[in-house]
């Protein structure tokens, strides 16, 4: 059976961290969120001035993972298990907040001084509750070791950030089965996929406009696909998307600012925890960046 579209979401804008806005398709009024991803934020692209640049300063997260992804500009970060660096174009971060961490992500030193263009992306990734008090874990993956393909017509082109698409699989480890893909499409692509009918799918379209299963969606548009297997995705002209699969994890969400549990018993526990210091603090030898 062919997949369809159920539901078209618009993103909203949202300031987040220090008071920097994204575009939110999910969650959102139309939907809490798309099992087993809890959040997408597209952040810009935004021309920051010198000195303007702000982002996120040290905050903790338990209970799932947070996976940014660079188009554009140079992001900073570093967290409470040692972990620091420098994200560039094309870069992934990939962490697993597991049982807790504090960390902090911000523009590169370099951009809040002199300024330049950001743009990239958050995705919250949940953990089934056997694994939300998993170790923390951390994968950095340079723009060089995610791996790209083109389709045998040259006119769409993959990013493949986790899973596999055109035969392609990503290095990446995630602890279910997760697609993130980042795609490019040339005017006149006419692109069909196959995904298990036990995967979620959803179609984030952030530049031009594209056409799924028939439906029309324009950039800042989330398109979330019915149960089958198979759907067209095309593009009259130059557009670029993001797949999110996922098999759903089924379970109640508690969910409060940057814990996301089971029940609300853990959350007033993560709480705790993080005012205790029990999520550690950034080392102190890290430079604030
Ligand atoms: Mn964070």
């Amino acid at each position: 059976m062919d997949r369809s579209v159920i539901q078209v979401i618009t993103g909203h804008q949202q300031r987040e961290g220090g008071g920097f806005v994204v575009r939110r398709p999910f969650p959102s009024r139309g939907i809490p969120n798309l099992d087993p991803f809890l959040m997408l934020d597209e952040l810009g692209p935004v021309d920051y001035a010198p000195g303007e640049a702000i982002g996120a300063p040290d905050h903790p997260h338990r209970g799932f993972e947070t996976v940014s992804y660079i188009l554009e500009g140079e992001a900073a970060h570093a967290d409470s298990a040692g972990h620091s660096g420098l994200l560039g174009a094309g870069d992934v971060q990939w962490m697993t907040a597991g049982s807790g961490v504090v960390h902090r992500e911000m523009p590169s030193l370099k951009m809040q001084k002199e300024g330049g263009r950001m743009h990239g992306f958050q995705l919250w990734v949940n953990l089934p509750r056997a694994l939300k008090r998993s170790p923390p874990r951390y994968q950095e993956l340079r723009a060089a070791r995610i791996p790209e393909a083109t389709t045998a017509d040259g006119l769409a082109s993959v990013r493949v950030i986790a899973g596999s698409a055109l035969g392609i699989v990503a290095p990446t480890r995630t602890h279910t089965p997760i697609q993130y893909h980042h795609w490019r499409l040339r005017a006149g692509a006419s692109l069909k996929l196959s995904y298990p009918p036990d995967q979620r799918i959803g179609i984030y379209v952030f530049r031009g406009e594209a056409t799924l299963c028939g439906r029309a969606l324009k950039a800042g548009q989330l398109g979330v696909l019915g149960e089958g297997e198979a759907f067209m995705i095309e593009a009259d002209s130059p557009a670029e998307f993001l797949l999110l699969g996922g098999t759903p994890i089924g379970e109640p969400i508690a969910w409060s600012g940057p814990f996301v549990m089971n029940t609300e018993a853990e959350l007033h526990e993560a709480y705790a925890d993080f005012r205790a210091g029990r999520m550690g603090k950034i080392p102190p030898e890290i430079v604030r960046a």
